[in-house]
């Protein structure tokens, strides 16, 4: 790997098993997130950067790592600097993480795709118990690890492993709930809870991403049946299942089975779709569409973003992408992204939603922009169902 001058992106995951009995406070969840955010800062190196992802995962961009040899030693720090378990009320904690490494190369894009590597060396390592995994381009990855990982998958699907969260997405003005966005977790037999840029990688490489993606729309679908008429569900759709038409009749026929207008369900494809094929994916786009189904651009400005998106595609929504709105109140330029993004969509007659909200002052910010939909920790993170409804009331 590594030229001199070279930056690494890691993805550091806390197990998610704490030796403590009142696990699930929510005291002791934000003591363990706390902690696990103060080891990662003394971690790294004032030029390296991190941001956190999830209560337990976190992502950090390595600068300058020239070598291997170099990765080493930075893995052995995280190693050290985790070692002691936190005290807790007198308790310790220990504090187990793993990690994974990919290398960056320049531009945007291959932010997103260093990000999805790391996912699948951690997962790697996650598998062989080691402390850390290198995603090696040459060898797409070690063959067994993704079979094995295949395998595990079918039997997840067979054995009911996978569950759909579901994050809120607000109305800006009024801050009332417009729907949610439906997200995959694999609960393993052990307790371990899997999020899915550790898998959907591997199963968008391999068929097993369309049962998956099946399996989902018909939850969300079955579920969104059940609540209030007004709400709207977002189900993320990969990009190679674009190029058949079988998601046509998935889709139809949940949406019939269950008995839902199709204005109620939203399918969010990343900009990813017009890299290849772009009459098969833009007819497919047009025929979802003319059946009353939402389409909408996830993570934009993240991909290969252009103006012809707005003028050609046929789309319902754009949803601004976490790291313009997570910065947006400390860096002019992310706010006058954010702020052009809006308009521009709104000159079209799309919806903007914006990810990543995390504070109330970034909320108010958006909702003063005139942004329609707001998602984020700031409101709640994914929740299973019944925490879901019952937050919600429905
Ligand atoms: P995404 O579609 O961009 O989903 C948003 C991700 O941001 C979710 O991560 C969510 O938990 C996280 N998030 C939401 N609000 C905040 C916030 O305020 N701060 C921060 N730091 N993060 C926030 P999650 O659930 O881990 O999903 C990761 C990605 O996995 C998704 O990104 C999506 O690309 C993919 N994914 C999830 N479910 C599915 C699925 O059913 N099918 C497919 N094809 N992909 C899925
Ligand atoms: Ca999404
Ligand atoms: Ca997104």
């Amino acid at each position: 790997m590594a030229n001199p001058g070279n930056s690494v992106v890691g993805l550091v995951e806390l197990a998610e098993h704490y030796d403590v009995a009142d696990l699930h406070a929510s005291a002791s969840f934000n003591v363990m997130r706390d902690a696990f955010h103060d080891r990662l800062k003394s971690w790294i190196r004032p030029r390296d950067q991190w941001r956190s992802i999830n209560h337990n995962r976190a992502c950090v961009i390595l600068q300058d790592i020239g070598s291997e040899g170099e990765l080493e030693l930075a893995a052995a720090k995280l190693g050290r600097v985790f070692r002691e378990p936190h005290l807790y009320r007198g308790r310790p904690m220990h504090l187990h993480v793993t990690a994974g490494f990919a290398e960056l190369g320049g531009g945007n894009q291959n932010m997103t795709l260093a990000m999805r590597q790391a996912a699948i060396a951690l997962n790697q390592a996650k598998n062989s118990s080691r402390l850390y995994e290198v995603f090696s381009p040459g060898n797409t990855r070690n063959p067994d690890a993704e079979a094995i990982l295949l395998r595990a998958m079918d039997e997840a699907m067979e054995t009911g492993e996978f569950n759909l969260y579901y994050q809120p997405q607000v109305h800006a003005g009024y801050n009332s709930l417009v729907g949610a966005e439906a997200l995959l977790r694999w609960h393993r037999p052990n307790g371990e809870i899997i999020a899915p840029d550790s898998f959907i990688d591997v199963a968008e490489r391999h068929d097993i991403i369309r049962p998956l993606t099946w399996w989902v729309i018909k939850s969300a679908v079955a579920r969104l049946a059940t609540w209030p008429e007004q709400l709207s569900i977002a189900v993320n759709v990969s990009p190679v299942l674009l190029l058949r038409d079988d998601i046509q009749s998935v889709v139809h026929d949940a949406l019939d089975i269950f008995a839902v207008s199709a204005e109620r369900l939203n399918l969010e494809v990343t900009e990813k779709i017009m890299v290849d094929n772009q009459e098969v994916v833009l007819s497919q786009l047009h025929d979802l569409r003319e059946r009353g189904v939402k389409i909408s651009i996830d993570d934009f400005g993240t991909g290969f973003s252009s103006l012809a998106y707005f003028r050609d595609l046929p789309v319902d929504e754009i949803k601004i992408d976490q790291c313009f709105v997570r910065n947006m109140l400390t860096s002019e330029k992310d706010h006058a992204i954010v702020k052009a993004v809006i308009d521009l969509a709104h000159n079209f007659s799309m919806r903007v939603v914006a990810e990543g909200v995390e504070t109330l002052e970034i909320a108010e910010r958006l909702s003063q922009m005139r942004c329609d939909v707001l998602q984020g920790y700031y409101f709640d993170r994914p929740l299973q169902v019944e925490h879901f409804e019952q937050q919600y009331k429905l």
